[in-house]
């Protein structure tokens, strides 16, 4: 059982007056963590402090700072088999892919180490007896209100970015993963001055009084839809900038053209990698006509040969979903989709016993409009349209609320081009559903969020630029 521990004003232990949650292994219902509530007051109070100590790392030389961050990421590294068996005890997933999670999190603390120190300003021409450039700064003080889905990555990229710019950190980690967020403040608070890190544990509530503090200047916020655009009311209040890496439904499109096996593994890797719990996760696809019927045999063989069971063993392939709530929405929409004349090829059925395992699910003769196709459902299914021709693919996958990502298999170049062209995501995958160089960062659109949530971009979202023009009196020299 992990016993969480808060980190606030450098001091760890603080708070708590809010009483305690406790997370419960989704394999089998066990306890698991217990962690401490914050309280509005004490939110308040370790923002407070949190700023105490924005000047003083704002003022450290970048490469110390990056020197720190490097110690950071040993320490992430030295605990690297700790969380990720937090992660898997949590909220589930296999523990090679939480182990993947926390090396791709090293990975991207090191990166901003590297990067941060060499991203400079720009000069400007102006009078030559004058001095004209743009620097960028620190913002100050950044609240990172994280998910659990890939606990680790992502709340190192939040974290290393804004640390490396100069910025304090106050962590909100998932109520769903706080002893991962516990174990990776920990590794952190390791080699950063005391009071530039704080760690804030509890739900909704908790992420609300964060979001609402005058004194912080950004909120980065990565998870769902609404509480983004609630993040964004409290912003627009405060005139903190906001950061929002959001939910998407993403399309994946099968062509007339191509093998339907080779489809059918990339959608089943699309759809149940991560049981579904990825935010590029594919959420919907629509085949053409011509392979529908082969695609969708081969898709429902797949999803029925996975192996099934708890993250810690090293055979499972399909982990439990994070709880039994969400899996009340998974199913809620597969049995609403049925229910409006969809058909269940493989799972789509509660299981009996422990847990809150969901089957592999694949779902037939659905409708572009149904909510199992339009809305994010973050779970093993796959939902399949079968269209006429491109056109209509490529309109239906257009046609969301959301605009994260979206990924067309496809022989043929023009469909590709017109495809990245005409998608409006941030980021457009053509033949891997997973997928991309070092570096790639987008904007995710509609309400997927907004502003670059990883990348080098990241660093500059987490700056303020400043114009200086610097002159001598009167005009002469100095
Ligand atoms: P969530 O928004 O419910 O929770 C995320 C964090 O926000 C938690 O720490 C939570 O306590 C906090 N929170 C909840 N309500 C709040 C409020 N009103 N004010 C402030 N903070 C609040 O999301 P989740 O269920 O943890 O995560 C799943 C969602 O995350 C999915 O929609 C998924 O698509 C999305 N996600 C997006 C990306 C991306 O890069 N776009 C990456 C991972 C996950």
């Amino acid at each position: 059982m992990y016993t969480v521990a808060q980190l606030m004003g450098g001091v760890w232990g603080a708070g708590g007056a809010g009483g305690e949650l406790v997370v419960h292994d989704p394999a089998d219902g066990s306890p698991v963590t217990r962690a401490p509530v914050a309280t509005a007051d004490e939110v308040a109070k370790a923002v407070s402090a949190a700023r105490d100590a924005a000047a003083g790392w704002a003022a450290t030389p970048a490469a110390q700072r990056a020197a720190a961050l490097h110690r950071a990421a040993d320490a992430v590294e030295a605990a690297a088999e700790d969380l990720a068996e937090a992660t898997t005890a949590e909220m589930g997933k296999p523990l090679d892919d939480a182990r993947g999670g926390v090396a791709a999190g090293v990975g991207t603390l090191r990166q901003y180490a590297e990067l941060a120190p060499v991203r400079g300003g720009r000069t400007l021409h102006g009078d030559p007896s004058a001095l004209d450039f743009m620097a960028p700064e620190p913002r100050g003080v950044v609240a990172a209100i994280t998910p659990w889905n890939d606990p680790v990555a992502v709340s190192c990229g939040l974290l290393g970015a804004a640390l490396a710019i100069g910025n304090v950190v106050l962590h909100k980690p998932s109520e769903r993963t706080p002893a991962t967020g516990w174990l990776l403040a920990r590794a952190l608070d390791s080699a950063l001055p005391a009071g530039v890190l704080s760690l804030l544990t509890g739900g909704s509530a908790v992420g609300a009084a964060l979001a609402a503090q005058e004194e912080v200047d950004v909120v980065a916020h990565v998870g769902a839809t609404a509480t983004g655009r609630s993040i964004a009311a409290a912003g627009a209040r405060t005139g903190a900038k906001v950061l929002l890496e959001n939910g998407g439904s993403d399309p994946l499109v099968v062509d007339a053209d191509v093998d339907p096996g080779w489809a059918a593994e990339q959608a089943a890797l699309g759809c149940f990698a991560n049981a579904g719990q990825i935010c590029v996760a594919v959420e919907r696809i629509y085949v053409h006509r011509d392979v529908a019927a082969d695609f969708l045999d081969a898709l429902v063989a797949r999803a029925g040969a996975l192996t099934v069971g708890p993250g810690r063993d090293p055979r499972t392939q399909l982990g439990p979903l994070v709880d039994r709530g969400h899996r009340d929405h998974v199913h809620g929409q597969v049995a609403a989709a049925v229910a409006a004349g969809a058909r269940v090829r493989v799972g789509g059925a509660l299981p009996d016993g422990p847990g809150a395992f969901y089957p592999a699910t694949v779902v037939q003769d659905c409708r572009h409009d149904m909510t199992l196709v339009r809305e994010e459902t973050f779970g093993p299914v796959a939902p399949v349209v079968v269209v006429d021709s491109f056109d209509e693919a490529l309109r239906c996958a257009a046609d969301s609320p959301y605009g994260l990502a979206a990924t067309v298999l496809t022989g043929s170049m023009s469909h590709a081009q017109r495809a990245w062209r005409e998608l409006p995501v941030g980021t457009v995958k053509v033949n891997a559903v997973f997928g991309g160089a070092p570096g790639g960062a987008a904007e995710p659109r509609r309400g997927s969020g907004r502003g670059f949530g990883y990348g080098p971009e990241l660093l500059d979202e987490f700056s303020a630029v400043k114009a200086v023009h610097l002159q001598a009196p009167g005009g002469g020299h100095w």
